[in-house]
C-alpha cells in the first residue's frame, strides 16, 4: 500500500467545488486512515487560479487527454469562456505536488472536468473519458482511482 496519495480535496471536505460545496467522502477517507496512508489533499482548479465558487466548466471536442493534446479546450458552461490555461495550469500543479510528494496513486471525483476517471462533463453532456488533471497524472505515472 503507498504510504501517500493524492486525493481530490473536495473528498477530503474542503469546501472548493465550483458552487461553494463538498463532497466529503468519510468511507474513503476512514479506509485511507486505517491503513496508515497519509492523505494529500488537491484541489487543481483552486491551484489553477480559479476561484470558489466559480463558473460550472464542461470539455468541448473531447476529453482531458484531448485538451493535453490541444485538440480540445475547457469552456464556462454558462456562456462559454476558455478556461483551458486554469485547468492545465491546474493539472500541471497536480502532477507536480504528486511527485514531490511521492504520490503513485490519486483518489479522484468522477465527472469533474478535471478529476474524472471514466465519465467527465462535456458540452454533449456525461460522455466516457477523463478530466485535465486525471490524463496529466496518469501521464505522470500516477495511477487515478475513480470515487464517485
Ligand atoms: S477540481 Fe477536483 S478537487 Fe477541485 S472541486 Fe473539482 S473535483 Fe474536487
Amino acid at each position: 500500500m503507498e504510504t501517500r496519495v493524492l486525493v481530490s480535496a473536495c473528498l477530503c471536505g474542503r469546501a472548493c467545488r465550483f458552487d461553494g460545496g463538498d463532497k466529503k467522502t468519510p468511507d474513503l477517507l476512514d479506509a485511507l486512515q486505517r491503513e496508515g496512508v497519509e492523505i494529500v489533499a488537491f484541489c487543481p482548479e483552486e491551484e489553477g487560479g480559479l476561484g470558489t465558487p466559480r463558473p460550472a466548466a464542461v470539455i468541448e471536442g473531447g476529453d482531458g487527454e484531448d485538451v493535453l493534446d490541444g485538440n480540445a479546450r475547457v469552456v464556462t458552461r454558462d456562456g462559454g469562456r476558455d478556461v483551458t490555461d486554469a485547468y492545465l495550469e491546474g493539472a500541471r500543479r497536480a502532477a507536480e505536488r504528486a511527485a514531490q510528494s511521492g504520490c503513485k496513486v490519486a483518489y479522484l471525483k468522477e465527472r469533474s472536468p478535471s478529476c474524472g476517471c471514466a465519465l467527465v462533463h462535456t458540452s454533449t453532456g456525461l460522455v466516457r473519458g477523463c478530466g485535465v488533471t486525471t490524463a496529466m497524472l496518469r501521464r505522470a505515472g500516477v495511477a487515478p482511482v475513480s470515487v464517485a
